[in-house]
């Protein structure tokens, strides 16, 4: 994505910029991707807006309780989208932006994202998480030529998805934590600049977040400039480090889960609320552990027998072992030097990873901000159970090959 060439605009005349943004781009056709509830919140009124301007707008109004980024949706979108779609627009939130993106991306034009919602940090992003026979795959797509979010309909969108755009922020803190730990113990390469740019946003939205849990124009401002920032920071690094760690594995590992029972999704940002409570009680564990503790754990931590790791990853991911043991081949393959050197890392650097585990809040405080949000703040309330939450926290760091917390945690046998 070219992040200097991408547009954001939100504000209250969001949609008058965008009509004047395709005037001065010439654009004339579109194919408008909502569903039964973004029609009714933005959709309807842009099709009259531009159709006001004599363009023509073709409404594809995605239909069911439930609209999934899923091959039969995806063919029914490209498919009625017609051989000439024009310019795409998404009018949603998550999972209408991935449609589009995907769609779009397939039939080699542009798109751009009118969000009805501040629920996610996909926006910006160029990659569309769609599920492909029954299971989330990472698609590399495109990012929108422009974004323009209208300020009253993102304060008037369900207080649920707001929240839930909260919870995905504050998970910034988990994942800069851990691009930082990932950065010192096993020399990944981190911008500080990017992180800074990262904490920024971060910061704006938990020192507005009464502004943001009353719907408050400037706190959802504020909350959206963040979604936005955040795919721009991604971007920018080339991965997701700035924006997704271990509390995002949880969220994926919860995903997985309810996908395969065939149980209703839950918002993405509500599930990394939960992993970010979960996360930041990880990180408290660390910063609490004294450095003579630290050494008679490693002096008594051994490599991880590889054998019975590929079974344990067999054992979790039935569906596709492979792949995910594939992820994890730079620790299955750890020589018994690497390992010690890894565990000399670990102990030179404890202070520093000491200061990054303090750079966390404490997960009371993580947990009165989403309290505030009224998101909901356990696996329970998501309709998981206790043994669904202790698979995550064992088995959702083998679903990316990141070094997190989680890893960290687990050398030092802290947890299983
Ligand atoms: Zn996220």
């Amino acid at each position: 994505m070219n992040t200097n060439t991408m547009i954001y605009h939100c504000s209250e005349n969001a949609l008058a910029e965008a009509i004047a943004f395709c005037q001065q781009k010439n654009y004339r056709r579109f194919s408008l991707v909502c569903d039964t509830n973004t029609s009714a919140a933005l959709g309807e009124r842009i099709g009259q807006l531009f159709n006001a301007q004599g363009w023509a707008v073709n409404s594809i109004i995605l239909g069911g309780k439930e609209v999934i980024a899923d091959e039969r949706t995806l063919e029914e979108t490209l498919d009625r989208s017609g051989n000439d779609p024009g310019v795409f627009l998404a009018v949603g939130s998550g999972t209408l932006t991935d449609i589009t993106r995907y769609c779009s991306h397939k039939k080699e034009t542009a798109f751009i994202s009118l969000p009805t919602a501040p629920s996610v940090d996909g926006f910006a992003s160029s990659i569309a998480p769609i599920v492909i026979k029954g299971y989330k795959q990472s698609v590399p797509c495109q990012a929108p030529m422009a974004i323009f979010a209208d300020l009253q309909t993102l304060c008037q969108s369900p207080k649920p998805m707001i929240a839930a755009g909260f919870g995905d922020m504050l998970g910034k803190y988990t994942a800069l934590a851990d691009w930082r730990l990932a950065h010192i113990i096993m020399g990944e390469s981190f911008q500080e600049l990017i992180a800074a740019r990262m904490e920024q946003a971060l910061h704006a939205c938990v020192e507005n977040c009464d502004e943001i849990h009353r719907a408050d124009a400037q706190g959802i401002r504020r909350l959206m400039d963040g979604l936005v920032e955040s795919g721009i920071c991604m971007a920018l690094a080339g991965n997701s480090r700035p924006a997704s760690g271990s509390e995002h594995h949880l969220s994926h590992y919860w995903e997985m889960l309810l996908l395969q029972q065939k149980r209703p999704a839950v918002l993405h940002g509500v599930k990394v609320g939960i992993g970010t409570i979960l996360m930041a009680r990880r990180w408290e564990q660390l910063r609490g552990l004294p450095l003579f503790e630290v050494k008679r754990r490693l002096a008594s931590a051994h490599i991880p027998d590889a054998q019975t790791e590929k079974e344990a990853i067999a054992a979790a991911f039935p569906f596709n072992p492979e792949a995910i043991i594939a992820g994890q081949s730079v620790y299955l393959s750890m020589s018994e030097t690497g390992f010690a050197e890894l565990k000399e890392s670990l102990l030179q650097n404890w202070r520093k990873i000491t200061k990054i585990a303090a750079s966390v809040p404490v997960s009371e405080r993580i947990f009165t901000l989403l309290q505030d949000a009224s998101a909901p703040l356990s696996v329970a309330e998501i309709g998981l159970g206790d043994q669904d939450e202790k698979n995550a926290l064992r088995y959702a760091h083998y679903l990316r090959s990141q070094f997190t917390v989680s890893k960290l945690g687990r050398i030092l046998n802290l947890w299983e």
